[in-house]
């Protein structure tokens, strides 16, 4: 019984976590890193080592929600430190789960380092980062791109609803029972929830300053109250939509 109910709470805290990830990425007010540093205000301070070109001076920093970015005085790249990139990638990157598993083996000029997903680098003994704003911004939008497709290719997502084309051609592995029927989009109850819980939850999340850690406890303690929630608008939308019919 235990057991069941464990498995029960683990299902549903990475349910939970997936549509906040999805929701986050696909809210048209998610963070994205080069609009952070276009409107942020700098500091000048000093400075974290540059590992491309090896600047030690003072540099302008860019302060975020637990996170700081240096751009170096010397060359184009930006500085961070290990943890800052980790608490970046998760939040200009919409990843709620842990980001370990993107965490590989990269060279620089035939140095070994490492990096976080794409477009940067990370010297594990120094706990440094550096990257180029244009190629971290765009590894960022793909990892969202991505986290979108994974969750759109789930077989129950309504098909209308998918937000790149690319997915009607995914291999899911599934039986696809779910030929489009002639239904609108406007119609299928399940696809309007989705799209109210994507722009409430990507609402809450962009003006609150919740850290992802918040974020984690919250889904944890609230998701029963996400899925009541859901829940609660699928049952609107499907009583509002049998009123209009009639
Ligand atoms: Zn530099």
């Amino acid at each position: 019984m235990l057991a069941f109910l464990i498995m029960v709470i683990c299902f549903s805290r990475r349910w939970a976590l997936s549509v906040l990830s999805y929701s986050t990425a696909k809210s048209p007010f998610r963070p994205e890193i080069k609009a952070f540093i276009g409107q942020c205000r700098t500091e000048r301070k000093t400075g974290l080592e540059c590992l491309n070109c090896g600047s030690l001076n003072d540099k302008d920093t860019y302060v975020g929600k637990g996170f700081f970015v240096q751009k170096c005085d010397q060359c184009p790249y930006y500085i961070a430190t290990k943890g800052s990139l980790f608490r970046m990638f998760r939040f200009f990157g919409s990843a709620f789960d842990d980001p370990d598993p993107y965490y590989w083996d990269a060279k620089f000029h035939n140095l070994p380092y490492s990096r976080l997903y794409k477009g940067n680098y990370v010297s594990d003994p120094k706990k440094l980062a550096f990257f180029l704003l244009d190629e971290f911004g765009e590894a960022l939008n793909e990892f969202n791109r991505s986290r979108i497709r994974d969750f759109e290719s789930n077989w129950w997502f309504p098909k209308k609803l998918r937000s790149s084309a690319d997915i009607e051609q995914a291999p899911n592995g599934l039986p696809d029972k779910e030929k489009p029927k002639n239904e609108s989009a406007t119609k299928n109850p399940i696809a309007i929830t989705t799209v109210l819980m994507s722009v409430i939850i990507g609402t809450i999340y962009a003006s609150t300053s919740f850290d992802r850690g918040h974020w984690v406890t919250f889904i944890f303690i609230g998701y029963p109250i996400l899925m009541f929630l859901y829940l609660a608008i699928f049952l609107l939308v499907k009583r509002f939509l049998k009123n209009r019919k009639t």
